[in-house]
């Protein structure tokens, strides 16, 4: 299918699809786009759709992006996802530099002095290369978690990556993805019951306190809101 066939198709299904369920926009988005990929990052929006793409397309890749800052709780919830569906085909993606080898180069505590640049080097730059292998990816983006979400359509084309984009749950809100939680006993990263409702590394997240907005605990403190991830 070339560029502009893709953006036909994708015109004409953003309206179609913003009335489907999340698990009719997966099956679609795998038949249509074989060669896709799922973005989890280990969250709740992402073990909900971890669970759908095991029920609808269990071989769909799905990768995540090891920055080597995560919270442990994290890499514990990824581990616990494998025994919960084995065989799931996770794809690690790792920077090109190690922490060393960034802190020898840039000095230490890069996500102090320059955090756009670490999360560029450790997020971005992985991320551009491992969508360079495929058509379309699928992510856990919701349009009530940020301003700069609101506008996300379920089918979009991912013009900074150059790929098709799909959010099955961008209408969702926070208490849709927990009742799904719930309902099908989902593996889920435990931090989120300790006052962390949006998780990244280590060092640049924090516990947000009632009242707060949601990702107040993202690189607090600073003006930067997005890892560069996402438009
Ligand atoms: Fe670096 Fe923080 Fe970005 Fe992680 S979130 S890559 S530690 S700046």
């Amino acid at each position: 299918m070339n560029l502009f066939e893709k953006e036909a198709l994708i015109a004409q299904k953003a309206v179609e699809l913003e009335n489907t369920t999340p698990e009719d926009i997966i099956r679609f988005a795998v038949e249509t786009f074989p060669n896709i990929t799922f973005a989890c990052s280990f969250g709740a929006e992402d073990v909900v759709l971890v669970d759908m793409l095991q029920k609808v397309s269990p071989k769909t890749d799905i990768f995540y992006l090891d920055t080597d800052f995560h919270f442990n709780e994290t890499y514990e919830t990824r581990d616990r996802l494998v025994e919960r569906y084995p065989g799931i085909p996770f794809v690690e993606v790792k920077p090109e530099i190690t922490p060393e080898e960034q802190a020898a180069q840039f000095g230490d505590e890069l996500w102090k002095s320059d955090a756009n640049k670490c999360c560029d080097i450790r997020k971005v730059q992985p991320l551009t290369k491992i969508l360079s292998k495929y058509e379309a990816w699928i992510t856990g983006i919701r349009r009530d978690q940020a301003p700069t979400r609101a506008n996300s359509k379920k089918i979009e084309y991912d013009v900074k990556f150059g790929l098709v984009k799909f959010n099955p749950i961008a209408h969702w809100t926070n208490e849709d993805v927990w009742n799904y939680i719930r309902e099908h006993d989902i593996v889920y990263n435990p931090l989120h019951d300790n006052y962390y409702p949006s998780i990244g590394c280590e060092y640049c997240t924090r516990q947000v306190m009632p009242g707060e907005d949601p990702r107040a605990g993202r690189w607090s403190g600073q003006e930067k809101t997005e890892c560069g991830l996402h438009k």
